[in-house]
């Protein structure tokens, strides 16, 4: 049988589209695909790559437990699950965590907590969800219609009902549309697929101080900026405010999928036994995976890195956007970084990705208008310095050829 990106087209729904080369192994932030072509993984598999490829704790860890128990479903509970939420919760605001085998079940099982929770408490009028424009939260139909993308979510029927938008850091609209009838608020604590966007401080503040005087759940949905990404373990930390419900997947199992919701004693009681579930959610594996990311990461020496790594990546693109003038900015915290494009490359993020994987630098769009980077946490200073090289001729290409 010949593998190759043809067989894709024939054998899979073309929900996708993925790019021409197939990588075959992955050594720290290093890629090679099957013509044994070498790349530098500024992608990390959409931050979820933590601590880069193959981490020898990652890799000792589902070894080790690959060989103890692989799955029992949620009529046991098991070791790994147990010691991974005892580490969520002293790590965190929380005291219970839920989880899930990936960000949308971790968002959904979010949204159907509240729901209940202000049923429970309040009545049947409190149904209301607010969420903000260009937000992601998933793919499953109700956290797709939260999501702030009508695209998405259009085009499959009839929605969930009483979900309503408003703009990112536009704190007056949103005071508009908070009522005694939300019952929720979900929002990124930096807009990630929507184009790397960080919320003003006063927005921050004034969406926590509306959800509490109208009993709304405030939910950050941590999927993307969670575990590190930021410089903080989690990205509230680092905004002086706290949820209510956080969510938290992508670099959580750093490449095993794994999910979780954590939340209060209070809020979480309102999940009885029966209200919800999940067959994989726990598993032993994905926790044990997961448990030795947590202690990876959760160390100043990781974090404070990330924040040092940020500074490196922002001089580099300084330095190529002085000369192109192809950015209008460089935004975004820690190890999650986007390049918007300027007024002439405006649409056109794809081809610095696209020329980038000819140069051996995978990089990843945000939209149409932002190429984002979001590398291995533990990337090596030189692995960051040889792809910004790579990914500078990558600029050149698409430069000459604009012109
Ligand atoms: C990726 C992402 C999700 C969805 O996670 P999946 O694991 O793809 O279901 C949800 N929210 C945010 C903020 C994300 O970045």
């Amino acid at each position: 049988m010949t593998i190759n990106r043809e067989l894709f087209d024939q054998v899979m729904v073309p929900n996708y589209a993925p790019s021409a080369v197939i990588p075959v192994k992955g050594e720290g932030s290093r890629v090679w695909d099957q013509d044994g072509r070498e790349y530098i993984d500024f992608a990390g598999g959409i931050a979820v790559n933590c601590l880069g490829h193959c981490h020898p704790a990652l890799v000792s860890a589902l070894k080790e437990q690959g060989e103890k128990i692989w799955h029992l479903s949620n009529v046991m509970t098991n070791e790994p699950a147990l010691r991974l939420a005892k580490k969520l919760v002293d790590a965190t605001f929380a005291d219970k965590v839920y989880f899930a085998n990936s960000g949308a079940e971790a968002n959904e099982a979010a949204l159907k907590l509240a729901r209940r929770f202000a049923l429970d408490n309040f009545g049947e009028q409190k149904s209301q969800i607010i969420s903000f424009n260009k937000g992601f939260h998933g793919r499953t139909f109700f956290t797709v219609t939260v999501g702030g993308q009508a695209a998405y979510s259009d085009g499959f029927g009839p929605k969930p009902g009483d979900v309503m938008h408003c703009d990112y850091n536009d704190l007056a609209a949103f005071e508009a549309l908070i009522s005694d009838n939300t019952c929720a608020v979900m929002m990124e604590p930096l807009q990630g697929e929507g184009g790397i966007i960080s919320p003003e401080a006063e927005f921050v503040q004034g969406v926590r101080e509306l959800c509490t005087k109208h009993n709304a759940l405030l939910i950050f949905d941590e999927v993307q900026t969670g575990v590190g990404r930021t410089g903080e373990l989690y990205a509230y930390q680092g905004l002086g405010i706290t949820p209510d419900i956080l969510t938290t997947a992508k670099a959580l199992g750093g490449g095993f999928p794994i999910g979780a919701m954590i939340t209060t004693a209070d809020i979480a009681k309102h999940l009885k036994v029966g209200t919800h579930g999940s067959t994989y959610g726990g598993n032993p594996l994905a926790c044990a995976v997961a448990e030795a990311a947590l202690d990876t990461v959760n160390t100043t020496e990781v974090l404070d890195g990330v924040k040092a790594k940020e500074a490196l990546i922002r001089e580099l693109l300084t330095a190529i956007n002085d000369k192109y003038k192809v950015f209008s900015e460089v935004r975004g915290k820690g190890l999650l970084l986007g390049g918007v494009m300027a007024e002439q490359y405006k649409g056109r993020a794809k081809e610095f990705l696209v020329e980038g994987i000819k140069e051996g630098v995978m990089s990843l769009v945000a939209g149409a208008d932002v190429v984002r980077f979001t590398p291995s946490l533990v990337i090596p200073e030189a692995d960051i310095r040889e792809g910004m090289a790579r990914f500078e001729k990558a600029v050149a290409t698409v430069v000459a050829n604009n012109a």
